[in-house]
């Protein structure tokens, strides 16, 4: 399955520290807001979804740690279980887009 996602421009409101809605990290540089048209008829209605996500969507670099990242909230979640929770975001996100 495909996802489009359309980034919705950079307001100045975005430019903040912001959570990943997938892999929660925490970004100080801002998250994109991208939006994601809901597939079918209620996407061609212009209605959408949107979800902090990070700019590059290379969630699963961060959450692994092949990626920096400025800061991570506290956790005592081990690498499996963030991996596993990012899993679980993204579903829940890709349902809603095709609900
Ligand atoms: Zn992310």
């Amino acid at each position: 399955m495909a996802v489009a996602l359309r980034s919705s421009g950079a307001a100045s409101w975005q430019a903040r520290r912001s959570i990943c809605s997938l892999c929660v990290t925490t970004h100080t540089g801002g998250n994109s807001l991208p939006v994601t048209p809901l597939a079918g008829k209620a996407g061609k209605q212009g209605n959408s979804v949107g979800a902090y996500t990070c700019s590059d969507l290379a969630c699963s670099l961060y959450v692994r740690g092949e990626k920096d990242v400025g800061t991570w909230l506290h956790e005592s979640l081990t690498v499996e279980e963030k991996i596993g929770r990012t899993v679980a975001n993204l579903t829940a996100f890709a349902a809603k887009v095709t609900a």
